[in-house]
């Protein structure tokens, strides 16, 4: 076990240009040599110098040549090496772990989920590094950890802490510094919908686009952005709270005061409980629902209301491309289609065209690979 887990390698400090010569192979996939210079402006030298550093060091392998250049030159094309560099993302909720392994290039190699045996920081960070133990004898490449938590994580005097996390019942967690201590790892800790927006903008469905909101239902709402090419991150680690965003004065109190803001219709939790269940009976609601169940579709409908007010306000501040719909809370947007659309269109001008929905099939197996590209990312600062 040990001698395997030495088999990971550590990740080199490599130079600007390397760094860059790699977040370009990555990011299309393969390129020749000439391309990856002419991207990036480096002389020959510079580009030898990195492509050198990075088949040293096993990130990248030639896959055969390009004589497609203006030169009619061959150039050696590049892809990023499999088995050498992995990376574990483990997406946490208020009761499951979700872990998945990717290579370099965010390519699924392994799953694994398991119930959140307790929730308190210690016993968490307990319970991650036996996973990650587990995941790393079948998977002595790995790397690096990247960890998505709901809620808000903040960087203080150099050191990442989840400032609160309501589900997980924390304030004040240097988690990515406990977990490195457990387990030998670098780590790397985000908000999970800042990590499924970065990955959406890089490998999924915002890929290549300028601008893409993405916004998540399920036990709680979530908002994520990329505009003008980067992804947008807040001054105190609270970009994109829209869950207390107001959709009616007077209605429902959400639990911290207000009275009819999105956190009184549209979690999960939440339209169970408006629809006079328990609020942990959120799938017999939806199966309620749609069975014809009026109380079930009543709440349904306020909930698809309050999606559209959120869709709306997206729109009217940041007019994105398009916005990308996730989260295991869509049955609202199947079952109270008609309520989040006429929402969505009474928020706009009249005159304002509709933006596209593009619904994106939820798996939490995504997330956790969001939290892996996440780690990847980080190490290449982009
Ligand atoms: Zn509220």
């Amino acid at each position: 076990m040990t001698n395997q887990l030495d088999r990971a390698a550590t990740w080199p400090v490599l130079t600007d240009a390397t760094r860059a010569a790699l977040r370009e192979i990555l990011v299309h996939g393969v390129l020749s040599r000439a391309e990856i210079a002419r991207a990036l402006g480096l002389s020959r030298a510079s580009l030898t110098r990195a492509v050198r550093t990075l088949q040293e060091h096993g990130f990248v392998i030639e896959v055969g040549t390009d004589v497609r250049g203006a030169t009619g030159r061959p150039s050696e094309l590049l892809r990023t090496s499999e088995g050498v560099w992995e990376f574990l993302g483990v997406k946490l909720t208020q009761d499951r772990l979700y872990a998945a392994v990717t290579d370099l290039a965010g390519r699924v190699l392994a799953l694994h989920e398991e119930t959140l045996r307790d929730p308190s920081p210690d016993a968490l960070v307990q319970q991650v590094a036996e996973v990650t133990e587990r995941l790393r004898a079948a998977s002595p490449a790995i790397s690096s950890l990247g960890v998505s938590v709901p809620g808000d994580v903040v960087t203080r005097d150099g050191v990442t802490v989840v400032e609160v996390s309501q589900f997980l019942g924390w304030r004040d967690v240097p988690l990515s510094s406990m977990l490195e201590a457990r387990t030998g790892l670098t780590t790397f800790t985000v908000n999970d919908v800042d990590a499924l927006t970065a990955k959406e903008h890089w490998i999924g469905a915002g890929a290549g686009v300028g601008s893409m909101a993405l916004v998540t239902v399920g036990a709680g709402v979530g908002f994520g952005l990329v505009t003008n090419g980067e992804v947008s991150e807040g001054a105190h680690g609270r970009f994109g709270r829209v869950g207390h965003l107001p959709v009616y004065g007077g209605g429902p109190d959400c639990g911290v005061g207000h009275e009819g803001c999105v956190s009184g219709y549209l979690p999960s939790s939440i339209i169970a409980r408006n629809a006079g269940h328990d609020d942990t009976s959120y799938g017999a609601v939806v199966d309620l629902a749609r069975a014809g169940d009026e109380a079930a579709l009543e709440a349904f409908r306020d909930a698809g209301t309050a999606l559209g007010v959120l869709l709306s306000t997206v729109v009217t501040l940041v007019d994105p491309e398009s916005i990308v719909l996730t989260g295991d809370g869509l049955p609202v947007y199947d079952i109270a289609r008609a309520e989040v659309d006429a929402a969505f269109r009474k928020g706009l001008r009249p005159y304002e065209p509709a933006v596209t929905v593009v619904v994106q099939p939820f798996e939490f197996s995504e997330w956790a690979r969001a939290a892996a590209v996440l780690a990847v990312r980080r190490l290449l600062r982009f």
